[in-house]
């Protein structure tokens, strides 16, 4: 969902409160990133430069782009998000202009966040791949990132699952120089994370959402999504006396979290 008609500025419409769990790193992100955004003469007073780019690292689907958005949204930024696959395949021969055109729009639309959401899929360590075409991208990035002088006004985010094959000079100063694990779900955590993605729905009376989060360990919140809802479509199809196919959760977990809907 995005507020604004098209052709204006892409708000967002992710919040804090649909992020579960990550308290600590949404403050570490509020600083890097909202802060610079809403109050730029905190950064002059001090004489401290705001971050250019950020990365999000850690397992898939624990929120790394949920949060990005969420901070585009509480930090009213126009938000550009880039597919690192998309950008080398889609835009195949195309992909340094449509890099210098995601700047261009960046700086004329600022306040704004840029997504590269996996930026390994163009960006892993250059020995690897000579002079290809990814190592051409990458050098036109860093061109990019080296060039902005709106310090603050833009910000870059990129999120990976591999870190550590990244090309280094992405991670040196004045580029991605600040990173920010994002890992998986403790227990409170992922209580948290089933409590936002049951938000609404006609849960049991005794449920215990507590104890399906004890159930739900090494689950990334993607998972814990999947879960409610696959919770909800075996409530629908009982209620409907459909085939029950499922067999990506165990009856144990789906039992636990038990949605009771016989009235629709
Ligand atoms: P990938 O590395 O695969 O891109 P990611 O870390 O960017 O994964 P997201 O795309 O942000 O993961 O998460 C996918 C979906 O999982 C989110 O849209 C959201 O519905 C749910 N989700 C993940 N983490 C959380 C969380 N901490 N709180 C609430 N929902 C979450």
């Amino acid at each position: 969902a995005v507020r604004g008609t098209p052709g204006s500025r892409n708000v967002p419409a992710t919040r804090y409160a649909d992020v579960g769990g990550m308290e600590d790193t949404i403050a570490l992100v509020r600083e890097a990133v909202e802060l610079p955004i809403t109050h730029p003469e905190i950064f002059k007073r001090l004489k401290i430069r705001p971050h250019k780019g950020i990365l999000f690292y850690g397992p898939p689907g624990t929120g790394k782009t949920l949060l990005a958005r969420a901070v585009a949204h509480e930090s009213g930024a126009h938000f550009i998000a880039v597919s690192g696959p998309e950008i080398l395949n889609k835009f195949w021969g195309q992909s340094e202009a449509k890099l210098r055109s995601i700047f261009a729009e960046a700086k004329a639309k600022s306040p704004s966040i840029i997504l590269f959401d996996e930026i390994d899929s163009f960006a892993s360590s250059r020995d690897m791949m000579s002079e290809s075409f990814e190592a051409t991208l990458v050098s036109q990035l860093l061109s990019l990132m080296d060039g902005m002088s709106d310090l603050g006004r833009v910000c870059v985010i990129a999120t990976t699952n591999r870190p550590e094959a990244l090309d280094p000079a992405l991670r040196r100063p004045g580029r991605f120089d600040h990173e920010i694990e994002i890992g998986l779900p403790d227990r409170n955590a992922r209580h948290h994370i089933l409590k936002i993605h049951t938000r609404g729905m006609p849960l049991a009376d005794d449920l215990d959402l507590e104890a399906v989060a004890a159930l739900t360990r090494d689950y990334s919140g993607a998972d814990l999504e999947a879960l409610c809802r696959e919770a909800a479509l075996v409530c629908m199809r009982r209620s409907l006396n459909l085939q029950d196919y499922t067999r990506r959760f165990s009856s144990h977990q789906l039992a636990a979290l038990s949605i009771t809907a016989y009235d629709f």
